[in-house]
């Protein structure tokens, strides 16, 4: 890998990095080794310029939101990993909102509700970005972004800017075309209805108790470990093998919603996925049903 080449030309453009951060203090497991280089893109066209020369260097690239859905390697990400967070931009047009793939769902989901736009009252409290909920096709209580995405746009490994509509987006249950693709999204373009100001802002508030009340968020976690399996409940199944509280290392079962893993305090990225196995051996056993992790494993094997 030419990393110091990189380093070098990223100087020349005048592009922030940062060598060896810690992913653990870029995800809401709190768990990861380092990455060999972190950038915070500012701009689409930073992007495109960071893009072209780790493709010129045949450096291998990771796109990272607010690592609210991934479970980061004890040793780390080879090559880059890039933050879109300075691709913050919201425009607001009549029923339209165009919205820089950096944005945090929650600055999306007050602008909305400030414009009398409802539509993402469900998306609340998803600690997320744009660009990381369409990758997901994220959604909660009934809603996902499917319901709202009208197009996006998205860069290829050479910086080109491709179009997508909404059928070109396959947008499942927690899937999408961007998963396992180099394709980076750069803006979500979503149609919502107008609504009355205080009953958004009072579903919005609703939906967010709900999440107080039923998830263990004074722990660090990735959300939901797994998927919903057909015809049943991941949480319900753990629960009933009896799995609530328990723990590998510094990973647990959360006692509050048996579907969410927890980091206790000192957990590690393989604790996480002995447990994982740990629960999916059991439920596999008991009930015959095969757990998928909704959590994304990144980073070296
Ligand atoms: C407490 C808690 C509650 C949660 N509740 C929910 C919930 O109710 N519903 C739900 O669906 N999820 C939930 N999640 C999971 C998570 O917040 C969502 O999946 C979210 O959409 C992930 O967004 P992110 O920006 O953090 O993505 P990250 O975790 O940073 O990345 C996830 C994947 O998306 C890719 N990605 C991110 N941005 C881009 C981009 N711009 N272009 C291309 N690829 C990109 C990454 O490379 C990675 O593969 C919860 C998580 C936590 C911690």
């Amino acid at each position: 890998m030419q990393l110091n080449n990189l380093c070098d030309r990223l100087d020349e453009y005048k592009i922030e990095y940062v060598l060896n951060e810690p992913m653990s203090h870029h995800t809401t497991f709190k768990i990861g080794g380092n990455a060999d280089l972190l950038v915070k893109a500012k701009s689409v066209c930073e992007l495109k310029h960071i893009i072209s020369l780790a493709t010129e260097f045949d450096i291998p690239y990771f796109i990272l939101g607010k690592g609210s859905n991934i479970l980061v390697s004890d040793k780390g990400i080879e090559g880059l990993v890039i933050s879109l967070d300075g691709i913050n931009e919201v425009s607001i047009s009549s029923d339209t909102i165009v919205c820089g793939a950096g944005v945090s769902l929650r600055t999306l989901c007050l602008a909305a509700q400030k414009a009398s736009l409802s539509g993402l009252e469900f998306a609340y409290g998803i600690p997320g970005t744009v660009g990381g909920a369409l990758y997901m096709n994220a959604g909660a209580y009934g809603g996902e972004m499917s319901q709202v995405v009208i197009s996006a746009t998205a860069l290829d490994h050479k910086g080109n800017e491709i179009k997508f509509s909404l059928a070109d987006m396959h947008l499942g249950y927690r899937t999408s075309v961007f998963k396992n693709t180099n394709l980076i999204i750069t803006s979500v373009t979503m149609k919502l209805s107008y609504g009355n100001q205080a009953e958004i802002k009072a579903a919005m508030d609703d939906f967010f108790s709900r999440r107080r009340d039923k998830q263990p968020l004074e722990f660090p976690s990735a959300g939901s470990t797994f998927k919903r399996p057909e015809g049943y409940f991941a949480g319900a199944l753990i629960e009933q093998n009896n799995l609530k509280g328990v723990s590998v290392g510094g990973a647990q079962v959360s006692e509050k919603h048996a579907g969410f893993v927890i980091n206790t305090g000192n957990a590690t990225c393989n604790d996480v996925l002995d447990l994982i196995k740990k629960i999916n051996d059991t439920v596999k056993k008991s009930d015959g049903v095969d757990l998928e992790p909704e959590v994304i494993f990144v980073g070296r094997k």
